[in-house]
């Protein structure tokens, strides 16, 4: 009997993508076999960086996982989970003040849809301080980025500064 392949989805805004975010992918593929990474657009947000430009990051910065794939979010969470058959979802969990707003939209995701299991990882405690508003501050303002980035991260920011 063949085991069923465990996926989970990734969903996020990764603007710019972090080492936090990656430390979450690493030990989320520690439990699922694929990891689909899911970048979002609010349009209640302003980005620094196009949905395009987040994919490509984040596709860089996971080129050498073979177990992770990188997809745009076109609209509710929950509907792209019932379209593709698709029940649990990863999210990243860092100090207290994360918890509120994730408990808030898990729920509310449930009640949208039922069949959605959130499963919530810790990362490293050197992350744990981490997000992507304190690396796009650093970027406002002309600061190194390159302990808080992916080197392919890092790079693209670079490259991009310079066009
Ligand atoms: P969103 O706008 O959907 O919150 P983010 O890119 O800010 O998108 O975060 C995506 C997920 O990754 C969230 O669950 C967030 O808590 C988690 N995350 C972000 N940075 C870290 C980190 N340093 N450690 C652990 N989880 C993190």
């Amino acid at each position: 009997m063949s085991k069923k392949e465990k996926i989970a989805v990734y969903p996020g805004s990764f603007d710019p993508p972090t080492l936090g975010h990656l430390d979450v992918i690493k030990r989320a593929l520690e439990i699922f076999d694929r990891i689909i990474v899911l970048v979002s657009d609010s349009k209640n947000k302003n980005y620094m960086f196009s949905k395009e430009e987040r994919s490509k990051m984040i596709k860089e910065m996971v080129k050498d996982i073979k177990e992770v794939s990188v997809e745009s979010l076109p609209g509710l969470l929950v509907d792209y989970l019932k379209k593709n058959k698709i029940r649990t979802v990863i999210r990243g969990l860092r100090i207290t003040s994360d918890f509120d707003y994730e408990f808030q939209m898990s729920s509310f995701n449930r009640v949208l849809y039922p069949n959605i299991e959130t499963i919530y990882i810790i990362s490293d405690i050197k992350y744990t301080l981490l997000s992507s508003s304190l690396v796009r501050e650093l970027i406002l303002n002309k600061g190194d980025i390159s302990k808080f980035v992916p080197p392919e991260v890092e790079k693209f920011i670079k490259n991009r500064g310079e066009r």
